[in-house]
């Protein structure tokens, strides 16, 4: 199984309407002007052009002390929750993975905030897990500063369902996984869907694209009807690292040069950004992280430049390859030549400003 199929998971929806930047105005337009000025002052750099000596110091300041802001978390307690998906799944992940897990986990690492993502929880639990999320949050005890969750856009209740969290500023967006296998192609574009877009933008909530590597260009269609709104496509549009080697799997678990066309496709919306996360799931297990996952970060980071880019965790998915330090730790040296700014962007500075996070 690979990992986008078991992380099937990530479907939602909510979304928060909008605080601005500097918590002007909640208003749906002003959240809809918010999100498009956050988006366009975040096109205008590519990665700069540095010197070998100046990468030399980047690389020497690529400390692990530069802080994280972890964008994909997530939690989940069997005990009261019931996430379907789950059953059939490997063992490592049907265990209660909750705030005390996620402090062990990420313990010495530097996370300084979390946003939750949304769990495919059975949809009769997702007002419950929304609200859940919510106090949590509010309580201020934990680093998980705000939500993303879990919705159905597709359907005539979305509305209603999302104005409700619309106000909470804890809540920034919705997500429902795409990838799901009776979800098939170009259920995005359905015009239910298309509509209940467009509402998040107005609402200043944004929503992950949790999608098969080879379905992205339905992302780019749905970002082009949507330009209001904020997509954020989730784990580097679930590439699969082993499409990428120097010896390729075999078959290939998708085209290769298919996704990086699409990913500069969706790099070309200015209201997508790309979340570098998730991949190690499914990385190969006799290759160091760092070498396997390159290919599809770097060009994740190139296309989209260092202002749209930023770090989930997709803990405890993560553990179907490896753990949450072993993620950080590939990330920070696959990096580590960039520009030290262009790393502080991606590991928190970005997540802090599109997801108008509390200081
Ligand atoms: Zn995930």
């Amino acid at each position: 199984m690979s990992s986008y199929e078991t992380d099937q998971s990530e479907l939602f929806k909510k979304s928060q309407p909008v605080t601005s930047v500097y918590g002007m105005d909640r208003s749906t337009r002003r959240g809809f002007l918010t999100q498009s000025a956050l988006l366009a002052g975040a096109i205008s750099s590519g990665f700069s052009v540095v010197s070998g000596q100046e990468k030399s110091q980047a690389a020497k300041s690529a400390a692990p002390s530069i802080p994280l802001i972890d964008t994909h978390q997530h939690l989940w307690d069997l005990k009261t929750q019931n996430l379907p998906w789950l059953k059939g799944s490997p063992e490592v992940l049907n265990h209660t993975y909750w705030l005390k897990e996620y402090a062990a986990a990420t313990e010495g690492l530097n996370v300084i905030k979390a946003v939750y993502m949304e769990v495919d929880i059975d949809p009769a639990q997702q007002v419950m897990e929304a609200d859940t999320l919510l106090e949590i949050c509010q309580a201020k005890k934990t680093p998980t500063v705000a939500a993303v969750i879990s919705g159905r856009p597709d359907s005539e209740g979305f509305a209603a369902y999302i104005r409700k969290y619309a106000g909470k500023p804890e809540i920034r967006g919705v997500r429902q996984v795409l990838h799901g296998e009776s979800t098939e192609k170009g259920y995005c574009l359905r015009p239910q869907f298309v509509k209940s877009m467009s509402l998040l933008g107005e609402l200043g909530l944004s929503y992950d694209l949790c999608m098969r590597p080879g379905e992205l260009s339905d992302g780019v269609a749905l970002a082009k009807k949507c330009p209001g709104t904020m997509f954020i496509v989730d784990h580097c549009g679930n590439a699969d690292p082993g499409a990428f080697l120097a010896k390729p799997s075999a078959p290939l678990p998708h085209d290769p040069k298919q996704w990086k066309s699409d990913i500069q496709a969706l790099a070309a919306c200015s209201n997508v950004i790309c979340k570098i996360s998730g991949i190690i799931a499914s990385a190969p297990k006799d290759i160091p992280f760092a070498e396997s996952l390159a290919p599809v970060v770097n060009h994740c980071l190139d296309s989209f430049g260092p202002d749209r880019v930023v770090f989930g965790g997709d803990w405890p998915v993560c553990l179907l390859g490896g753990s949450f330090k072993d993620w950080v730790m590939a990330l920070r040296t696959i990096i580590a030549d960039r520009p030290v700014m262009d790393q502080e962007k991606l590991l928190h500075r970005n997540a802090q400003r599109l997801y108008r996070l509390p200081a």
